[in-house]
């Protein structure tokens, strides 16, 4: 199977579903993580088109880490809208990646990027199938089923399938410390140490799965989106 998993930011799949991307390679499945902006803003000193760079080149370890392949849509960070170009854009994305399985923020996730991004996964995953909508790649022979993940702490989101992810978890935060920039960042701007913040949140969807850490997820319900079997590791 392929997995695809789509961010706004890079480090949001790195903070809310890297330890089921890493469960999914253990057990041999082919895993495409998808950034959608270049996130620049994220720095008190670094220009956007310097900081752009470094988020690339994280990004990319992080992915090498998992043993997955990286798509780098290089959108401008805070400036992702739901228009005919990204739409586009998105189409061409889903085509290359080919998934059976794509996991992607929930649309009602605290940032504006993240439901934009949440709308555009909805959208280009059908749109993908479209013979006549033509971009660089052939149309996807089927939908994708849809995985929302978690938000940030959990905030409004009840999940209701988890993953185990104990085995991995110090590889998950491996691929957290990938994003340097944004360690010292989200400790500087949010106020968070967020290798505390990562197993924090896996222990308490941990506990609601009755393992040590978990990461939950939501499954899109919509007609055409259902599954007779479970597709999360
Ligand atoms: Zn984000």
């Amino acid at each position: 199977m392929r997995v695809l998993a789509v961010g706004a930011h890079p480090d949001d799949i790195e903070i809310l579903c890297a330890g089921t991307l890493l469960r999914y390679r253990q057990e041999g499945h082919e895993v495409v993580i998808c950034v959608a902006t270049n996130g620049e803003q994220g720095h008190f000193v670094l220009k956007p088109e310097e900081l752009r760079e470094i988020r690339h080149q994280e990004a990319q370890a992080s992915a090498n880490l998992c043993g997955a392949e990286l798509i780098w849509m290089d959108i401008p960070d805070e400036f992702i809208y739901h228009d005919h170009e990204t739409r586009m854009a998105f189409i061409e994305m889903v085509r290359k990646a080919r998934p059976g399985v794509v996991i992607t923020h929930n649309p009602e996730d605290y940032h504006m990027d993240h439901r934009v991004v949440s709308e555009l996964v909805f959208v280009s995953t059908f749109m993908a199938t479209l013979p006549h909508v033509e971009t660089k790649s052939p149309p996807t022979a089927r939908l994708p089923v849809i995985y929302y993940m978690d938000s940030l702490a959990g905030a409004q989101f009840i999940p209701t399938e988890y993953v185990d992810i104990t085995p991995v978890i110090e590889q998950k935060i491996a691929m957290m410390e990938c994003h340097q920039s944004q360690v010292r960042w989200l400790k500087e701007h949010d106020n968070i140490d967020i290798t505390d913040f990562i197993r924090v949140m896996g222990r308490f969807r941990g506990l609601s799965a009755g393992v040590m850490y978990a990461e939950g997820f939501r499954r899109l319900e919509a007609w055409g989106r259902g599954t007779v079997k479970r597709l999360l590791p």
